[in-house]
Formats: structure tokens, sequence, C-alpha cells
């Protein structure tokens, strides 16, 4: 009876000892692996405390978009190995909006090379609102990043093709890999925004006038409205951002859709500029590279590790869903997976 008391003790006492190694070691420093239960609770947890959050609004400046419903919340991620855990709304789709322009950006770069972006767009922020002129004007069309208006409707122009037709498939099957399924169109978002985008039409005229545009100014902007126009939910998201996370591969179907060496020259764009004139904010907080867009969609990943994505249509005034960007926080903190963590050696 003793002796197995004592022997408890020491099995305790060993317990204690692995607990207190594996805090200190791991603690919230560059966690690589987490458990499924860890996942799903960091979502749920999300969820529970910003299901009734309703800072911001919808965008107008679209009309269709701001028909869609506001309460819409949705949360996913998907691991580098394939696994997927959801919570909130799952199956409503939204149009893409800008998160598309990180897909274009890349299939360029698989196309044509990294120079063709850095020497025809441009790779440093503007830090200035997405649809934003000055930015233009200011360097005569250059340095104007595949992340906001001028620069992704410039990258949307370079996508390979001769033809609308060509450049519009070659688009859309890119954007089919890398969610994992056939992606439809949001035809009403699509002709609201062709009805209504002057001002991309007139972004695109003047990258024309000083020679930053390489497709027809008015065909390319059309092509980037229906990129924008391609419908998602929060699993294909956040399968879309996995792929990133995953080299380049589809984590579900395999599938390689771009090399890692181009995911490595996305990356530091999307860390620099993927949420507009907030992209300092949103690193600072996150650690994450992420891409938003006025449909209410965020993406963000961990490279090597998983893809998240969360839905919910109200924005604030740099046009990034604000409970997204609350909930993704939220979830980066409980699973310390924030890959700037880095624990000082013993
Ligand atoms: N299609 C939208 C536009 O060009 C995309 C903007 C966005 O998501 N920030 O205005």
């Amino acid at each position: 009876m003793k002796a197995e008391f004592r022997n408890h003790g020491i099995l305790k006492l060993f317990l204690v000892a692995i607990f207190l190694f594996l805090n200190n070691n791991v603690g919230l420093a560059q966690r690589k692996s987490w458990t499924d239960a860890e996942f799903k609770t960091a979502l749920k947890n999300a969820y529970e405390k910003f299901k009734d959050y309703k800072e911001g609004a919808n965008a107008n400046y679209i009309p269709e978009l701001d028909k869609v419903d506001p309460e819409l919340f949705g949360l996913a991620i998907v691991t580098t190995d394939g696994k997927i855990f959801t919570e909130g709304n799952i199956s409503t789709e939204v149009s893409i909006q800008s998160i598309s322009k990180v897909f274009t950006m890349a299939k360029v770069i698989e196309d044509s090379g990294s120079d063709e972006i850095l020497e025809k767009v441009g790779v440093d922020a503007t830090g200035m609102v997405f649809n934003s002129i000055i930015a233009i004007e200011l360097n005569q069309g250059k340095e104007i990043n595949p992340l906001v208006n001028p620069g992704a409707i410039a990258t949307t122009s370079l996508i390979n093709g001769d033809t609308y037709e060509e450049k519009w498939n070659l688009i859309k099957t890119t954007f089919d890999d890398f969610a994992g399924r056939k992606l439809n169109i949001d035809q009403p978002v699509y002709e609201s925004e062709a009805a209504t985008n002057q001002r991309n039409q007139a972004i695109a005229m003047l990258l024309n006038a000083y020679e930053r545009m390489y497709f027809d100014p008015a065909e390319a902007t059309d092509i980037y409205t229906k990129q924008c126009a391609i419908a998602v939910n929060v699993k294909d998201l956040a399968t879309m951002a996995s792929t990133f996370a995953n080299g380049g591969t589809n984590p579900v179907t395999k599938k390689k859709v771009v090399s890692y060496q181009t995911v490595a020259h996305v990356i530091p764009v999307m860390a620099t500029a993927g949420l507009y004139d907030d992209s300092g904010q949103w690193i600072y907080n996150v650690g994450l590279p992420g891409k938003s867009g006025v449909g209410g969609g965020i993406i963000a990943f961990y490279p090597g590790q998983f893809g998240i994505a969360v839905i919910s249509p109200r924005l604030d005034a740099a046009g990034n869903s604000v409970r997204a960007q609350e909930s993704i926080k939220n979830i980066v903190a409980e699973l310390g997976s924030n890959p700037f963590y880095v624990q000082p050696r013993k």
C-alpha cells in the first residue's frame, strides 16, 4: 500500500516535470502544431465572442454589396495536412473582391517570373486608400502595388493570353485550383460593379497614359471586375489561403497551383500591403500575412501550418471587415500562432 502510494507520488512528480518542461520550451513561442480540439475551440471562442458584434458597415459604393446580410459570420481553418475546421455560416457565398488580387498576382509571378511584377507594377506599399488616384500620380504609374486597385488592374493585364477570353479563362481556372472546386461568378455583383466602376476605368486609362497598362485598359478593368465577383464561401477562402501556406499546392486536392518560390514572393507583398492603408496595424497585431476584400472576407495564413478565413460584411473606413480582423486576432492569440513569437535560447 505504502509503496504504491510512493510510486504514484513519483509518477505525479514526473508528470509535473514534463508539464513544466513543455510549458517552458513550447509555451506560446513558435508553436508549429496544434490539436484538432485547439483549432475547433479557437474558432468557437471567436464565434461566441464576436457573434453579436456590429461595428462597421457594408460596402455601399458597389450597390449590390449593400444588400448582403450584414450578420453573415463564418470562420474556417484549413491545415496544410488538409484538415478543415469551421464555425458559423460556412455555406453562404460572398464576392471575393480584393482578396482576388493575391491569386492573380501569384499567377503572373508563376508564369512570367518575379521581375515582371517588380518592374512593371511595383511592390512597395502605397500607404494610401485602395482606389487612390494620387498614388498613381505621385510616381507616374510606378510603384503602384498589386494589392491596391491600380496595381491590381495592371497585374490582371499581365496575365498570359492574347484575348479577353484567354486571360479570363486562365484567371478562373487558377482560382478554381486554389479553391479545389469550380467557383461561380456572382452575376448581380459583377453587373452592379461594372455599371458603377467609372473610377476604376479612369485608373486604368491613367495608367495606360503612363504606359503602365499591358492590355486594353477597358477590357483589363472588366476582367478585374469579374475576378472580384467570383463567389466564395469561407471554406473556399481558407483552402485558398492554405494553398499558400502549403507552398502553392492545394492541401486538399494535392494539386500544385503555383511553386513555393512564387509563394515566397507573394507573402511579403501580403504582409506589407494586404490590408491597404491599415496593413501596418494588421501585421503589428497579428503577425500573419493577410488579405481583405470589400465583400467582407479576410484570409491569412501561417506559412507551413494553416490558412484561416473569416467572412463578415461590415467594414471599417479602410475597407476591411471589422469582425474578421477581430476574430483572426483572437484566434491567433489563443493558438499562439504568431510566427514572430521567438523564445530566447536558454
Ligand atoms: N472590386 C472592388 C473595387 O475595385 C475591390 C475593392 C476591395 O475589395 N477593396 O473597388
